[in-house]
């Protein structure tokens, strides 16, 4: 495979690539400014190399992401709501020498701004080997430290590929990106958008109606949302508009969500995947939605989904990783004898060979011997109106091993909470306590950080 930014400029060269608030590009303008900026890092840089990228999600962004293609360069975006102590580390963890970055970064690196600096001769592009390791991915980090996921082009060329086969891909689509381009759902889209070569329409900052803007005027047909964001879009009075995949995923999504998108012709995908697979492994398409809701659908081809018999998910596929970067004790823990990755999800599969997630299995609350899913209690918290945000873990009892506790952002009283929960759940599954908050703690791309509210007991 030539560089993904290559073969589209030479394909494509007039089709439009990317827009932002203040920019238009083609294919051909894309691939000569990052062509410009990998020349320029080449007297610095060789193939192999880590670069960190930290920034914001710009224009410049995605054009640092096909120049270290160009160079055969290992990108590891960063976080950019971490603290500067947690930056630090990860840039230890993943032993970079170089960041790119549009601002000061308190660590013993050596910085490069997004843009060019000095003018060099051209690279030239090569063949790309396609087990080359082309970005490093630090999970989310809701369940412990993150780690750091080696993906190679193939992973995310067979993630894209899968993913089109399954969801069917067009000429004519248009992609929204408003996740950030440091998690797997965000670069899983800058990615797709060069391999079929549509337009990425880049959003930095999510808010419902600008979100609904974008897909208004510039006729959006993908859009990759976690829960949360669904929700205010909805609130915000998205429709259809040219919608057609509406991915939604990196946590459960609660049935109340689901159902009011769908009575509006809003073709969601729940969607079940990780960093350790380069996005997707099931999706539900909209024609199923209603017959199977809940479900994840079926696991993409050709990856395969199996059930182990702690009742948690195992993936096998070609967008699987190899493994965490330095981390051989992680990665041998990741993976059963005849190479499954063990997910740590807990799920079941049903007889039509449809995945349902049930939840984490470090999150799993187990009480007087009943297992309690705490995915299961907060979509329940959350159908109620007047509770807004529901995050539920596991306390430790003397007499239950466990009970569950709710955290919520709500204007109802704690008495109203319990009768409605009363009635929509069975006694053992009632959290025994709760905790009214402003706000429940999630990660840049709004998944519930479940960990810190355990922490915070
Ligand atoms: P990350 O570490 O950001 O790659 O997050 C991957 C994790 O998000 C998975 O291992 C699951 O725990 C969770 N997740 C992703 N999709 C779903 C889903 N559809 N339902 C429930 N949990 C999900
Ligand atoms: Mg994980
Ligand atoms: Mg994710």
């Amino acid at each position: 495979m030539y560089p993904w930014i290559y073969t589209r400029a030479k394909e494509q060269p007039d089709d439009l690539a990317l827009i932002t608030d203040n920019e238009r590009l083609t294919w051909s303008a894309l691939y000569t400014k990052a062509h410009e900026l990998a020349s320029s890092w080449a007297p610095l840089l060789s193939r192999g190399d880590r670069i960190a990228l930290y920034g914001p999600s710009s224009s410049s962004y995605i054009i640092a992401v096909h120049a270290a293609q160009l160079l055969e360069l290992t990108i590891v975006p960063i976080n950019i709501r971490l603290s500067q102590a947690e930056v630090h580390m990860q840039l230890q963890q993943a032993d970079i020498r170089f960041v790119i970055s549009d601002r000061p970064i308190d660590a013993p690196v050596k910085r490069l701004p997004f843009h060019v600096v000095k003018p060099a001769p051209d690279v030239l592009v090569r063949h790309m080997p396609k087990h080359y390791i082309q970005s490093m991915l630090f999970t989310s980090g809701t369940t412990g430290r993150p780690k750091a996921v080696e993906q190679t082009m193939l992973n995310h060329f067979s993630s894209a590929m899968n993913a089109a086969r399954h969801t069917g891909s067009y000429p004519d689509d248009r992609f929204l990106v408003v996740t950030p381009l440091f998690h797997m759902s965000g670069l899983a889209v800058v990615y797709r958008s060069v391999i079929y070569g549509v337009p990425l329409i880049l959003e930095p900052h999510f808010s419902p109606n600008k979100t609904i803007t974008w897909i208004q005027t510039e006729h959006i047909t993908h859009i990759s949302l976690v829960s949360v964001m669904l929700d205010r879009l909805l609130e915000a009075g998205l429709r259809r508009f040219d919608l057609r995949v509406v991915l939604t995923g990196g946590g459960p999504v609660p049935l109340p969500i689901l159902t009011r998108a769908l009575d509006r012709g809003i073709p969601v995908m729940q969607t079940y995947g990780m960093t350790e697979t380069a996005s997707q492994v099931a999706t539900l398409l909209p024609e199923e939605a209603i017959r199977k809701i809940g479900s994840a659908g079926k696991a993409i081809a050709p990856t395969e989904i199996r059930i182990n018999r702690y009742q948690e998910i195992e993936v096998k596929g070609p967008t699987v990783m190899n493994g965490y970067f330095a981390n051989p004790e992680a990665t041998a823990a990741a993976f059963t004898a005849d190479g499954y990755l063990k997910t740590g999800d807990l799920g079941r599969i049903d007889a039509d060979g449809y995945l349902y997630v049930l939840d984490r299995r470090s999150d799993l609350i187990i009480s007087g011997g009943e297992n309690i899913y705490p995915a299961e209690v907060e979509a329940a918290l959350l159908s109620i109106s007047g509770i807004t945000e529901a995050g539920v873990v596991g306390r430790f009892d003397p007499v239950w091993g466990q009970v569950p506790v709710a955290f919520i952002v709500s204007t109802l009283s704690e008495t109203d909470v319990r009768q409605e929960m009363e009635r929509l759940l069975a006694k053992y599954k009632c959290p025994v306590s709760y905790f009214y908050r402003d706000t429940l703690p999630r990660n840049a791309n709004g998944k519930l950080i479940r960990r810190q509210l355990k922490e915070s007991l």
